[in-house]
């Protein structure tokens, strides 16, 4: 369960079929968010990613968290769904290599994973805060689970606090002009739309957390 004292391979497995109903229920809107900005296929790509997940998770045997982690970001890889699938994959990977070993993740150790996750995508897409990528949405709910790890909350609760701070993120990137990806060719089109992994992170933190998800944004 995902409670007071932390996250379990169960628990990551029941999160990550919420979240594979989310991006099933919005690949449509993301699709039209990427249609602006770039090849009009990001809910495509994650949902196929995810269906993958699913599929593998259902006929796999985990036993700890870490190697949850690390099947889930495995698949979100060798989907091959775009930038955007492969860098959730780096994600999950960089959480693996962080909780490897652990029967439960705490809030610290949610925290480190934030903070790989976000440090490999970086290392990985060279994107910096402001270019309207998902790593506006990330940046932010890495530093709203440090918060709550230093606030003494629950992983539940600094769960959540991550998926308001990444819808907040989300939404900020409106006002961007994108520098990465194929939102670059986009240019002024792209003012007032917010970038389709920005977005998705913000579904994917709210669908980990148990949240409702408040989209269009
Ligand atoms: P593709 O860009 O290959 O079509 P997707 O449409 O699945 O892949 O994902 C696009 C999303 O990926 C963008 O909206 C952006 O958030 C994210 N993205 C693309 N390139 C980068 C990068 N270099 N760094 C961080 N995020 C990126
Ligand atoms: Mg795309």
């Amino acid at each position: 369960m995902i409670d007071r004292t932390g996250i379990t391979a169960p628990a990551i497995i029941s999160a990550i079929s919420r979240v594979h109903r989310v991006v099933r229920a919005n690949e449509e809107y993301l699709n039209e968010l990427d249609a602006v900005v770039g090849d009009g296929e990001h809910g495509l790509n994650l949902r196929r990613a995810f269906d993958r997940v699913n599929n593998k998770l259902s006929a796999t045997e985990v036993e700890k968290p870490g190697e949850a982690l690390r099947v889930i970001g495995f698949e979100l890889v060798a989907s091959g769904g775009g930038a955007g699938a492969t860098l959730y994959g780096t994600a999950f990977m960089a959480g693996a290599k962080v909780a490897d070993e652990v029967d439960v993740i705490d809030l610290s150790i949610l925290s480190e994973v934030f903070d790989e996750a976000l440090g490999d995508i970086l290392d990985r897409g060279r994107a910096m805060l402001g270019d309207k990528t998902l790593v506006d949405a990330l940046s932010p709910a890495a530093d709203a689970v440090r918060a709550e790890a230093q606030a003494g909350s629950s992983p539940k609760e600094a769960l959540a606090s991550a998926a308001q701070a990444a819808r907040n993120g989300a939404i900020a990137t409106k006002e961007m002009e994108g520098r990465k990806g194929r939102s670059v060719y986009a240019g002024e089109r792209a003012l007032g739309v917010p970038d389709p992994g920005a977005t998705s992170t913000y579904l994917v933190l709210a669908a980990l957390a148990d949240q409702p998800c408040r989209v269009p944004l």
